[in-house]
């Protein structure tokens, strides 16, 4: 029988099995009014999935959307639903109080106990480490995610990171898309000096490494994952994220859940998978639903593979951190796992602190970093966790830092150019007619790659007109992003109309009314689900949209591409009322996809 959180409970389905409907159906609630006992939902039969639905699974009430009809047509259902905000998505439909309350428990306990930890605010301001924690924030169970459209991310996720440093290559096209940004933007300014400086294509280390990210939000419209931004640069959450994923299962299996989320299957029609299941472990019926997330695997592996490149047997590789991190165990696992796993040992440093200590042979231009006991280190790899926003320069000795940096012959992940290619302004011009074209060969890849864009629109020269309309006229239906990563940049509703407000098409570069330092993105609206989110130590129940990142491992040697790896997951999901979605930034939490 259907659980009632799915908003399916109506006579339609009531032979369906819970998991036949995850696997074949999206639910989406459209009315959920708080209180209220009865909500619609509409269910949108995924395509393919029709002929097992059987006669009698079908709604009558088949409607179209947009005029159309077809069998992937939505269906509008009234559903039994429990009252609005009484049931958790994806978890039984009668969790008591108490079992809630040992599964916190037991979750608390387990990040504990595996480093699912974040450090807590400390007066230690200077220090590269903190030293008090609680657990991350995370969610206490796994969201419903499509399973389509998890995969399609991960599949185009090797074509993302080839295209960002592809682009990253392209001096001519770095050069005429930056432009605007370089002249209004001082932060990407001073990124885009030392790329110069250093020698732009000419003087570049001839290795890329990268740890890349791409992020989605599923777009409930066209039911396809958009694509929100790329990170070329200090990706984070690849040791969390695995471990969430990790804290999830053995949550669920120790709250002896693992039958709801996994087994139930009680439809005739598939015997075949009941009798495969029969062969399958708890574990591997988990994780056919859990998925196994090797993000910490590929972050280990990217910079263990770039060291051995390096060929450099005495260096370390320089862990690049922000003074007082706090999302410190999450860069200590990626450094416990090198050194476990490859044998590799790291070093951590503030930009201010290898501004005090680092040097670059002149004639080899080999980095080391001196130690206060009188060692000296010498560096093959140099992965930045840190570097990417202003606040990361408060002063001269950063950009100096940064600078030494790119100019040594240690490989840096990423360099300057791949920095730059992760800019918003790229990724807009990138969804321009044919200009992904000029960059990916394969006709499919490119129809595959596009599948993820959503609207994007140049805030400069003669389209700038155009968008500033469009925003104007539909707010709600866009965001307005500057060239900033880490969160809490993007306008949307009123302070983006009041910034589009503003535009002067006949404004200079950086004058008041220009805007070309901006992007302007069609807003994307995910469906929402219903999750206990977890922050130190209290849960919350909160409505819900997530946003699912697809990390990329990458290693480019000269013109040989050596590794071009999916590189795992990361799921985080915020409160339905936030439009910004970081996590060490306080909006989101930590999550892992339930697949269906
Ligand atoms: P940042 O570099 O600061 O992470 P993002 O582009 O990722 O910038 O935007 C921050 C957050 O804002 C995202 O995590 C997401 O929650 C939200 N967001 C960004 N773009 C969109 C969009 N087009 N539609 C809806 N939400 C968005
Ligand atoms: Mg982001």
């Amino acid at each position: 029988m259907l659980s009632k959180n799915y908003y399916t409970g109506g006579c339609e389905f009531t032979h369906w099995s819970r998991r036949h409907v995850l696997r074949h159906c999206r639910l989406r609630p459209i009315d959920a009014r708080a209180g209220a006992s009865m909500s619609i939902a509409v269910v949108s039969i995924l395509p393919g999935a029709s002929p097992r639905l059987g006669p009698n699974a079908v709604a009558r009430r088949r409607v179209s959307r947009g005029g159309r009809q077809s069998s992937a047509a939505p269906i509008v259902l009234r559903a039994m639903a429990a009252p609005a905000g009484a049931h958790v998505s994806g978890a039984p439909a009668d969790l008591s109080d108490d079992a809630v309350r040992s599964m916190r428990d037991e979750a608390v306990s387990w990040a504990a106990q595996h480093g699912l930890l974040v450090g807590l605010e400390s007066d230690e301001s200077g220090r590269a480490m903190c030293a008090s924690f609680t657990h991350a924030p995370m969610s206490l169970l796994p969201t419903p995610f499509p399973r389509d459209v998890f995969e399609l991310a991960l599949r185009v996720s090797p074509s993302f990171a080839a295209l960002s440093d592809a682009v990253s290559r392209d001096d001519e096209f770095l050069r005429t898309t930056l432009a605007g940004v370089v002249k209004t933007d001082d932060f990407t300014r001073r990124i885009w000096d030392i790329y110069e400086r250093c020698g732009g294509q000419e003087g570049r280390h001839p290795m890329e490494l990268g740890i890349l990210r791409s992020d989605y939000m599923l777009d409930e419209p066209s039911g396809l994952p958009l694509q929100v931004e790329v990170n070329t640069v200090s990706t984070s959450f690849m040791a969390l994220s695995t471990k969430v994923g990790e804290m999830h299962r053995h949550t669920i299996s120790h709250a002896g859940l693992v039958r709801h989320y996994a087994d139930e299957d009680e439809d005739e029609d598939e015997d075949l998978e009941k009798d495969e299941d029969a062969n399958l472990d708890d574990e591997a019926k988990l994780q056919r639903v859990l998925p196994l997330n090797r993000a910490l695997e590929c972050a280990a592996d990217t910079l263990a593979a770039g060291w051995r490149a390096m060929n450099d047997d005495d260096a370390k590789i320089l862990f690049v951190v922000q003074p007082n991190e706090r999302n410190v165990f999450d860069q200590r696992i990626i450094a416990q796992r090198l050194w476990t796993k490859h044998g590799i040992a790291s070093i951590r440093a503030t930009l201010r602190e290898i501004d005090a200590n680092a040097a670059v042979d002149q004639t080899t231009k080999r980095l080391t970093y001196g130690a206060s006991d009188g060692r000296r280190d010498a560096i093959s790899v140099v992965y930045y966790r840190a570097g990417y926003a202003p606040t990361d320069y408060p002063g001269e000795e950063e950009w100096r830092a940064r600078e030494l940096l790119e100019k040594s012959s240690a490989v840096k992940s990423p360099s300057a150019a791949m920095h730059l290619a992760g800019c918003k302004k790229i990724q807009q011009a990138l969804a321009q007619p044919g200009v992904l074209e000029r960059f990916v060969d394969d006709v499919g890849e490119c129809a595959e790659m596009r599948k993820v864009f959503a609207g994007l629109y140049a805030m400069d020269g003669e389209e700038a007109m155009e968008a500033v309309k469009l925003g104007l006229e539909n707010p709600g239906a866009y965001v307005l992003k500057p060239q900033r990563e880490g969160g809490g940049n993007n306008l949307y509703g009123d302070e983006l109309v009041a910034a589009l407000k503003t535009y002067d098409p006949a404004a200079s570069p950086g004058e008041p009314g220009d805007l070309s330092a901006y992007i302007l993105m069609q807003r994307i609206f995910p469906p929402s689900h219903s999750t206990l989110c977890l922050r130190g130590g209290e849960l919350v129940r909160l409505e819900t949209l997530s946003e699912l990142g697809v990390y990329g491992g990458y290693l480019r040697v000269g013109d040989a591409v050596v590794m071009n790896e999916v590189g795992g997951h990361l799921l985080r999901t915020k409160a339905a009322t936030s439009d910004e979605g970081g996590v060490a930034a306080g909006y989101a939490v930590l999550d892992s996809p339930l697949l269906y």
